[in-house]
Parts: C-alpha cells; structure tokens; sequence
C-alpha cells in the first residue's frame, strides 16, 4: 500500500533542531519533539488547489486614432 509517507520535519527549537520523521497520517496534528519535547504542528500540503491563481491579463489598449 502506498501513501504511508514518511514527512521529515526539523524542529523549529533552535536549540534543538533535531530532524523529525513522523508519519503522513500525523498531518494537521501535534508532534512531540524527542529532543525538547515541544509540541510541532505538521504542515499539511494542499495537492488540490480550488482556486486558481488568477493570471495578470494585460489589457490591450486601442489606440483611439
Ligand atoms: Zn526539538
């Protein structure tokens, strides 16, 4: 079975920043750093985006002769 992902993540304690390796399913959630023992939130990626960027169109202006 695919999607048992594995998210590295270092520890933003910058007395600490000890890498890690938690697994897909812990996205969104708490984890606890074994190195200071803080609690970091694993980001959560978004695949699908449902709103598009919207694209800068440049307007074309006629030249009023
Ligand atoms: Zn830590």
């Amino acid at each position: 079975m695919a999607g048992d992902e594995v998210i590295r993540i270092m520890c933003p304690n910058l007395g600490c920043q000890r890498v890690l390796a938690v697994p897909s399913s812990a996205r969104g959630k708490l984890v606890r750093c074994r190195g200071c023992g803080s609690n970091i939130r694993i980001p959560v990626p978004r695949a699908e985006s449902p709103s598009a960027p919207q694209a800068a169109q440049p307007q074309q202006q006629k030249p009023a002769a």
